[in-house]
């Protein structure tokens, strides 16, 4: 028998890998167990007829965090997966034919919101050196540190007021910018990470500068050539993964935690676990057994959740190159969609979208001649709206299409080879996710660093959360920080040394 301390993670979402890189490189013998038949969580991929579909994070950002994974064992990420630039980040369309290329260039950025409205150039400028001190504050010196005390929220709160913390992203937008279409394209940023632009804290608009900082990467051969990649990382450390290997309850003996069972009846003993699995499904399902699981379930039910997504997978038998990988594009209504999306028991009948055209960039992800997307579109939770997406989608669907083919994809629907949709049921069932949520507790300053669950439980000594439900959120960037934060616990508490990156 080994000495080496073990680890068990459930679920290989981002932030479950990195964690699980993170605790093998260390000398933890760690096991995954996932439920799914392929590794990624939200970043599963759908393939059909020679399409290749991610099924979630196309924009990735910050790929320092993901390097860091393969330094802590003395490798490259290059020998692995190859990240390549994507300009502009985003292409932001308008109903009224109006076109904002949102590009790391700055000279090209500034020129364009010359061109739209000379008086805001000043003020964009001071917008990007307020985000640039939020992105220093909120990023890179807390985005990876737990806040397990009232103490460690009590020592920032200075400079959360400094920040204008308690304002919200538009707002904070609009101080700086006066034209409406330039302050939604600084201002829809909350919404890639589950949050309202008009409730979440100024502190997001910390992405600006993340962006500006590192730009948009795309993995060639697509997220899931990522996923890959991490999991190839993490064997090769010597870790073990188990797919089609979902947990059933997690066991609990005098407040710490002994071991685990599977749906197909496996057990396992593990000196600590840590949960990537939705946060009300880790308390309430794994732990419902137990006083701790029933008590932090019914807090849970009292937070907000983040809102769910549409999402249809499509390979058409052309290309269309005037395209661009990542494309916005907003409905006639802004603040108000935003609310329905937030608020309203039922869909809206506008909508606003997010294409995604990979083979722009990467062209073997379809056959030769073709070309495959995804467009999403984000819609109420099902704690918001109670809908009946077996019915709702092939309609809703339809309406999508539709639109996408008088706008941007001329003769879409003759050319469809493939489709496949997720809509909040499959979020539910396939992901465990509460309400059908796509980024789990939603990002407001209430639920956010000490208000999000934490990272380590407060009553279970040896059990640990990590990925989008706590500290510090959604969104790859988030995760993958989430992992960092919780494996610096865990390497503590093992009396293990800290690793500096
Ligand atoms: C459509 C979409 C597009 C997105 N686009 C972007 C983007 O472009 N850029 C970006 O940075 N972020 C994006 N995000 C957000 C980002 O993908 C997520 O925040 C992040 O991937 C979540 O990672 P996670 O570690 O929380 O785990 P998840 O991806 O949520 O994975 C959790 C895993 O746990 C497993 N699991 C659940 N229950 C059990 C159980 N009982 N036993 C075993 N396993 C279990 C699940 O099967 C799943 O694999 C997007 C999200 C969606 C949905």
């Amino acid at each position: 028998m080994s000495n080496q301390p073990s680890a068990a993670v459930i679920g290989s979402g981002f932030g479950g890998l990195s964690l699980a890189i993170r605790l093998q490189s260390s000398g933890i013998n760690t096991t995954v167990l996932e439920k799914r038949d392929k590794p990624g969580g939200r970043a599963y991929v759908y393939e059909d007829k020679g399409f290749s579909f991610d099924g979630g994070p196309t924009v990735i950002t910050d790929p320092s965090s993901l390097e860091s994974l393969f330094k802590l064992s003395g490798r490259k990420m290059e020998d692995y997966v190859e990240l390549m630039p994507i300009d502009p980040m985003y292409r932001l369309c308008w109903e009224d034919g109006d076109v904002f290329d949102y590009t790391n260039d700055n000279e090209k950025l500034e020129a364009q919101i010359r061109a739209r409205s000379p008086e805001d150039l000043e003020g964009y400028r001071r917008f990007l050196e307020y985000s640039s001190n939020t992105f220093e504050k909120g990023y890179l010196e807390l985005g990876h540190v737990p806040f397990l005390n009232f103490g460690s929220m009590l020592k920032v709160a200075p400079d959360l007021i400094r920040l204008g913390a308690y304002r919200s992203v538009y707002s904070m937008v609009s101080k700086f910018i006066k034209d409406e279409h330039l302050r939604q394209a600084f201002s829809f940023h909350p919404l890639l990470v589950g949050g309202n632009p008009f409730k979440t804290s100024a502190i997001y608009s910390l992405i600006h500068a993340l962006e500006r900082e590192w730009g948009v990467w795309f993995a060639r051969g697509g997220t899931a050539a990522l996923v890959r990649g991490l999991v190839r990382l993490f064997e090769d450390l010597g870790g073990t993964i188990r797919l089609n290997a979902e947990v059933s309850s997690i066991q609990e003996a005098n407040g710490r935690i002994t071991g685990l069972t599977t749906q197909d009846g496996w057990s396992g003993s593990f000196d600590a676990v840590a949960s990537n699995a939705d946060v009300m499904h880790t308390y309430r399902k794994l732990l419902g057994h137990t006083a701790r699981g029933q008590r932090k379930s019914r807090t849970l039910n009292r937070q907000k959740w983040s809102m769910s997504l549409f999402v249809i997978y499509f390979g058409l038998k052309r290309v269309h190159p005037d395209l661009k990988h990542h494309m916005v594009i907003f409905g006639p209504r802004y603040k108000e969609l935003i609310h329905d999306i937030f608020n309203a028991p039922d869909l809206a009948d506008d909508f606003s979208l997010y294409l995604h055209a990979p083979t722009l960039s990467d062209p073997s992800l379809a056959p030769e001649g073709c070309s495959a997307y995804y467009v999403l579109s984000p819609v109420p939770h099902l704690g918001t709206a109670d809908l009946n997406w077996d019915e709702v989608g092939p309609k809703y669907t339809d309406r999508i299409l539709g639109y996408l083919e008088q706008h941007y994809l001329p003769g879409l629907k003759d050319d469809l080879v493939t489709l496949r949709t997720l809509t909040p049921f499959g979020f539910r069932d396939d992901l465990n996710a509460h309400h059908g949520s796509a980024f789990s507790v939603e990002p407001v300053l209430t639920q956010s660093a000490w208000f999000r669950p934490h990272n380590r439980d407060p009553k279970l000594d040896n059990l640990y959360l990590v990925g989008a439900g706590t500290h510090p959120g959604a969104g790859i960037p988030g995760v993958v920080g989430s992992a960092r934060a919780t494996a610096s616990l865990m390497l503590d508490d093992f009396n293990l040394p800290a690793q500096a990156i």
